[in-house]
């Protein structure tokens, strides 16, 4: 377990609790848009400082009554065999734990909220189906297998064993209108689906760094169009 990163205090990320955030290394995923290149990509994970797991959870020791939750973030938490160990360990000093992931191993998943070592999960929807492996940096020929795991974690998580939400990071060349209803339709009936507005910053392809985010208008036309299929759709 490779700890790149810590943020002390959430306010955000963890709904409705004061948190931190642990970031951990790497991903199997290449989205060209992602901002956390420094735990995906191998060259600058090495020049990444490194947290140990010691410093995070004497931090977590001394923080405890200061905060409710840890956030388990990536990179993709989920490649890790070590963490539901990790959670537990979280778990045992009374904190919530919430993880955000790609959904690519719903087996761990599975594991996870079955062993009840996860209160929240936040899971990605990347793209529709047929351009799902173009949009996360994969193979054309990948993209079967890919979809049948998204789509398992998908309905792990509408079986409503933990409480989650699905969200997607809207990205003007990748997603169009349709493609967003597309994806809509996909996980149509989840509890809660967040559409995230693409921000042009340090991202894994440079070229995105020039894209102009769509109007947040934009964003609320499509919630508009899908707001019917979920308890709570909205823009953030
Ligand atoms: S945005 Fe994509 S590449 Fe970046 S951490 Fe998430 S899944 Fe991995």
């Amino acid at each position: 377990m490779q700890i790149g990163g810590l943020q002390k205090t959430t306010l955000i990320d963890y709904p409705g609790k004061i948190a931190c955030t642990v970031f951990l290394i790497g991903c199997n995923f290449r989205c060209p848009f992602c901002y956390s290149s420094e735990l995906v990509l191998p060259e600058k994970i090495e020049r990444q400082p490194k947290i140990s797991e010691k410093d995070f959870f004497n931090f977590l020791k001394k923080r405890k009554g200061l905060i409710e939750g840890v956030v388990i973030c990536g990179g993709e938490p989920s490649l890790n065999k070590e963490l539901p160990k990790f959670c537990q360990k979280i778990k045992k000093l009374g904190y919530l734990v919430k993880l955000d992931t790609n959904g690519s191993n719903p087996k761990l998943l599975g594991k996870l909220i079955d062993e009840k070592l996860v209160d929240y999960v936040a899971m990605d929807i990347k793209g529709p189906k047929e351009k799902y492996y173009k949009i996360v940096g994969m193979l054309e020929g990948e993209n079967e297998k890919l979809i049948k795991k998204i789509e398992k974690s998908i309905n792990i998580l509408k079986e409503g064993k933990v409480d989650y939400e699905f969200r997607s990071t809207i990205v003007p060349t990748l997603h169009t209108k349709e493609d967003v209803i597309e994806m809509a339709k996909w996980i149509r009936g989840a509890k809660r689906y967040y559409l995230q507005n693409f921000r042009p910053e340090k991202t894994i392809d440079p070229k995105f760094e020039k894209i102009k985010p769509y109007p947040q208008e934009f964003l609320l036309e499509i919630q508009n169009a899908i707001a019917p299929f979920f308890e709570v759709c909205q823009v953030r």
